[in-house]
């Protein structure tokens, strides 16, 4: 799989004053560094007060916020709400009900050559984070992460994505107005500052984006031995099994599909069926398009708009008009980034469609032999970010769950899952590395400490001190038998 053309943000503006801007994120990292070595973010209470402060001024700045995702994505309100704000309230919410109990030390056991001794394990905060967010869902994948590292203890430097620009700064202004400085810290900008903020050393860098920054933030990370969380993308296969309820399947593919304009790092990619069913489910897409979005979806207030020109063209240069069953480049408007909700149809492995992650509201159809060949495509491919099966067989879907890879796997719904605080969030291989939301969330934004007690009396570990002559000798071999 080629790497998306769209997948390297240029700097938007003219370069700031270098030596200013490197002064200021400075200034940033040491108190950052010096509020959390002064222990100021440790305390449990502390962390909870934080997410509090977060989540009040989430709901006081919600206005604000809907309005900037509307002007970058064209998001509605109620999307807004669901796909962005809600996820993240109820990330806090849920973090606030479990953090203690997330946070009690686990026991222990030592095994016989150290008894008597107790161990558990302690997570304790890793240090001061950086997070480096895109600009698809902006405020949720800006603030989600955020919850885990305040919930964890750390302190944050946050860097909005400036391809919403709108949105990069009402997340500032939140961010400033609500959050302690000493805890939270907020950089805009785009390359030049992201290149600048890597050069500093932190105690974890959470990214967000795709595989090519990937690569580039991993590579800045070793220097300091950083360890990276890298939350990215790829093509997220859809396979849909002959006997499927194909109505249902339908709609939750086209929900999926077209929900942000397709610009949804989980959204289904492509749809693969055998010719027989992918002639039942055509007419059942067409019809949940227009359930969803009318028969004029350029007029629907629901369908989000690409978020900028470059995005805009590099999608619309992907639909091939002699393959479309519905949309189609013909009715794109580029004034207003307007690409219709597209479905595609004899799409060929090697057509331009199949070369990158689309990242919009395109959906390619791929005709499959069965399961064994839509199988064998995905293994053939770099692992995606998730996949989804229809199935009315257990059969067929344990067979997934079994021989392919990819971050997540979702039988009989697509999306709706990234949004469940129960579940680990992330991808592998080339879909990137480490997970979050809720417990995973902790987890990764902490170090798992174990922590060993032995009293000094009895020496038992006079057992392990040479020489190693007679009873000792045989003792020791016995235990590591
Ligand atoms: P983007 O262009 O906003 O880039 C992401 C971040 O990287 C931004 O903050 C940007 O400033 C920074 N950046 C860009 N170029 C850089 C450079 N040369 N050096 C340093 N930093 C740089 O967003 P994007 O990458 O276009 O986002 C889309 C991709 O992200 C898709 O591949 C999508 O699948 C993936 N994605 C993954 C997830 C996930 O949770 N796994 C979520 C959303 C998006």
């Amino acid at each position: 799989m080629s790497t998306p053309a769209h997948q390297t943000s240029s700097p938007t503006a003219a370069p700031a004053d270098e030596g200013a801007t490197r002064a200021r994120i400075d200034v940033d990292v040491t108190a950052l560094r010096d509020s959390f070595d002064a222990g100021a973010t440790r305390p449990v209470t502390a962390r909870l007060a934080q997410l509090e402060a977060l989540r009040r001024g989430l709901r006081h700045e919600e206005p604000m916020l809907a309005r900037a995702l509307a002007e970058d994505l064209g998001k509605s309100r109620t999307e807004s709400a669901l796909t962005e704000i809600g996820v993240v309230t109820q990330e806090i919410t849920h973090t606030l009900k479990h953090l203690r109990s997330w946070l009690r030390p686990e026991r222990l056991s030592l095994g016989p050559l150290l008894a008597p001794a107790s161990g558990q394990l302690r997570r304790q905060p890793l240090g001061t984070t950086l997070i480096i967010a895109p600009w698809n869902y902006p405020v949720n994948l800006t603030l989600a992460p955020l919850v885990a590292a305040i919930a964890g203890g750390n302190t944050a430097l946050v860097k909005p994505s400036e391809v919403a620009p709108a949105t990069s700064a009402a997340l500032t202004h939140l961010l400033r107005t609500h959050l302690d400085p000493s805890w939270v810290r907020v950089v805009e900008g785009a390359v030049e500052e992201t290149t600048i903020l890597l050069e500093q050393r932190f105690d974890l860098i959470f990214y967000t984006g795709n595989g090519a920054v990937g690569r580039i933030v991993a590579r800045a990370a070793a220097e300091h031995l950083t360890p990276t969380v890298l939350e990215l993308g790829g093509k997220s296969p859809v396979f849909v099994d002959e006997g499927a309820d194909l109505a249902v399947a339908a709609r939750r593919i086209v929900w999926g599909k077209f929900t942000n304009a397709g610009q949804t790092c989980i959204a289904p990619d492509y749809l693969m069926a055998t010719p027989r069913t992918l002639e039942r489910l055509r007419p059942h897409l067409r019809r949940a398009v227009r359930a969803m979005y009318s028969g004029r979806p350029e007029r629907s207030l629901d369908l989000g708009r690409m978020v900028s020109d470059k995005h805009f063209e590099r999608v619309l240069a992907l639909i091939d008009d002699e393959k479309t069953i519905l949309g189609g480049a013909a009715e794109a408007d580029a004034r207003t980034r307007y690409l219709p909700p597209t479905i595609m149809t004899g799409v060929d492995w090697d057509d331009a469609v199949m070369g990158e992650e689309i990242f919009g509201p395109v959906l390619p159809l791929l005709a499959v032999s069965g399961p064994d060949e839509a199988i064998a495509r995905i293994r053939a491919g770099e692992k995606p970010l998730t996949a989804y099966v229809f199935s009315p067989r257990q059969e067929v879907e344990e067979r997934f769950v079994e021989e392919t890879s990819s971050g997540s796997l979702a039988l009989g719904l697509t999306l709706a899952h990234v949004g469940s605080t129960g579940m680990p969030f992330g991808g592998v291989g080339e879909s990137g590395m480490g997970a979050y939301h809720g417990r995973a969330g902790l987890e990764v934004f902490t170090h798992a400490k174990p922590v060993v007690k032995k009293a000094l009396t009895p020496d038992t570990l006079k057992l392990v001190y040479p020489p190693y002559t007679g009873i000792k000798r045989r003792v020791l071999r016995r235990l590591f038998r």
